[in-house]
């Protein structure tokens, strides 16, 4: 009798065996790395442009970028102040894997940097389930998206290191029940790190960045 594995089994493991190689890369050359998942337009670019004018006198940043077929992401990346900014085209994917990440690093000098921040691309999905070697994983939730979204993506909820509520200014505009939202994330993923903030008014910023850097440091 063979034993059968999952296809996708097989896929996973492959691919975290990466992204522990891509985890050694990034501590051997001293970067700490983020990685930003979102859905579309909860505000990862937005955070990243919030972020660095923020950081960059204090470290020096790097961008990656996952995009299913712009540009325009690591555009605003280098815009706003990062040493560097590469890139991903996923070529229709919609999440990054270690490999992508790995092809990134390659275009980089690691050694020149401190942060390295990678944004995924768009979704609430798939990104959860790929590790691509990152220190930490970060979500960015968002008002206008609802307060319902805890419930209906516990996979991405569940293993997130921080949660940003982007888009707090739109509170009083939008039926979203705080108290509501924060239940379901508890239940998924018990005391994690919140920061509610807007990445229009700068509203709750600086816990984000004094979190980051206490991170960054250690
Ligand atoms: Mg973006
Ligand atoms: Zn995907």
């Amino acid at each position: 009798m063979t034993q059968r594995i999952p296809v996708v089994e097989n896929i996973l493991n492959a691919n975290d065996r990466l992204a522990e190689e891509n985890r050694a890369r990034l501590d051997s050359a001293g970067v700490f790395a983020i990685n930003l998942m979102a859905s579309p337009g909860a505000g990862k670019t937005s955070m990243i442009e919030q972020t660095l004018p923020r950081l960059k006198d204090r470290l020096r940043i790097a961008a990656v970028d996952g995009d299913i077929a712009t540009s325009i992401d690591a555009d605003r990346a280098a815009a706003a102040g990062a040493l560097a900014s590469v890139q991903i085209n996923t070529g229709g994917e919609c999440h990054l894997d270690a490999v992508m990440l790995q092809g990134a690093l390659n275009q980089l000098d690691l050694t020149q940097f401190d942060l390295l921040i990678v944004e995924n691309v768009g979704n609430l999905v798939c990104p959860a389930s790929f590790k691509l070697g990152t220190h930490k994983s970060i979500l960015v939730a968002s008002v206008p998206e609802g307060d319902d979204k805890p419930y209906k993506y516990p996979g991405m909820y569940r293993g997130v290191d921080a949660l940003i509520i982007n888009k707090i200014d739109l509170l009083p505009y939008i039926p979203f029940k705080m108290d509501y939202f924060q239940r379901g994330v508890e239940a998924l993923n018990p005391g994690v790190i919140t920061f509610p903030i807007s990445c229009r008014t700068g509203e709750g910023l600086d816990a984000w960045i004094d979190w980051l850097l206490q991170n960054v440091k250690r």
